[in-house]
């Protein structure tokens, strides 16, 4: 009996496949019911390959969608082993985000010259790269927050940086005091670290099935590119480098692509 129970709790995170919680709105995720088993069929949205996970009630598609969507009737499309294809509609939903203005004094970080342009293109191609990471490996979705400290700036905020308008916020800001341990959410496998113009020290970990998680701002980066990492294993330190008006931590995960709101995948 105890062998058992052991087995059971061993078994337990795997038989559960955890979903994130479903947002049909902008920057949230839609989980649509794909139909019974048979093998593993492969979805789509927006041209992108979307995680396909197989639960209780059969295959289900968890799809990150963009703060820039527009609400209104959508559809995944999904093809089969044996080449057939079918397509699931759902309702996206408006979602009001609010707004966030700072200022910051360092005129080369608001308006980069041209050498800064020319590093941060070059970033960037490394960072489109690690999002296009696609790995076999079902994704555990259940979240841990990655350090402790104060939410202090929400996704999906409009911003401004001196008056001017910028992208909405990516992720979600922790702000704590430099050196606060950050810890694997989820277990993964590191596919970039680097010092970015923007992000300072970062680390991506791939998650499996187009599940990527990115950690900015870092002071120390405790982890090499291909490591493997578990739960809660150190990945470094809380910092203020790159484009930052104090220490915290800027978390982002995406989803096929495409960042979506954390919060919907702590642990519940
Ligand atoms: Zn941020």
């Amino acid at each position: 009996m105890r062998v058992l129970l052991l087995c059971l709790t061993f078994l337990w995170p795997a038989l559960l496949h955890a979903l994130p919680t479903a947002l049909p709105a902008p920057g949230g995720v839609a989980i649509l019911s794909l139909g019974p088993g048979g093998a593993q069929p492969r979805a789509g949205f927006n041209d992108e390959r979307v995680a396909v996970v197989p639960t209780d009630g059969g295959w289900k598609a968890v799809v990150g969608l963009p703060l820039s969507l527009q609400p209104g009737d959508h559809r995944v499309e999904v093809t089969w082993a044996d080449g057939r294809r079918s397509w699931h509609g759902f309702t996206v939903h408006d979602r009001e985000y609010g707004e966030s203005r700072i200022t910051i004094d360092e005129e080369r970080l608001v308006s980069p010259g041209p050498e800064d342009l020319k590093r941060i293109e070059a970033e960037r191609a490394r960072i489109r790269k690690a999002l296009a990471t696609w790995t076999d490996t079902v994704p555990d979705f259940n979240f841990a927050v990655p350090a402790e400290g104060r939410f202090s700036s929400g996704f999906g905020l409009r911003r401004f940086i001196n008056d001017q308008p910028r992208n909405p916020h990516s992720g979600l800001d922790i702000a704590a005091p430099t050196g606060t341990p950050i810890h694997a959410p989820s277990p993964g496998r590191v596919i970039l670290t680097g010092d970015f113009f923007f992000a300072g020290k970062a680390v991506f970990l791939d998650h499996g099935y187009g599940v990527i998680s990115f950690y900015a701002h870092m002071n120390d980066i405790h982890v090499e590119e291909g490591q493997v990492v578990e739960r809660g294993e150190r990945i470094g330190d809380i910092g203020a480098t790159g484009r930052v008006t104090g220490p915290h931590l800027h978390w982002t995960i995406y989803l096929n692509r495409t960042a979506v709101e954390p919060e919907l995948f702590f642990e519940r």
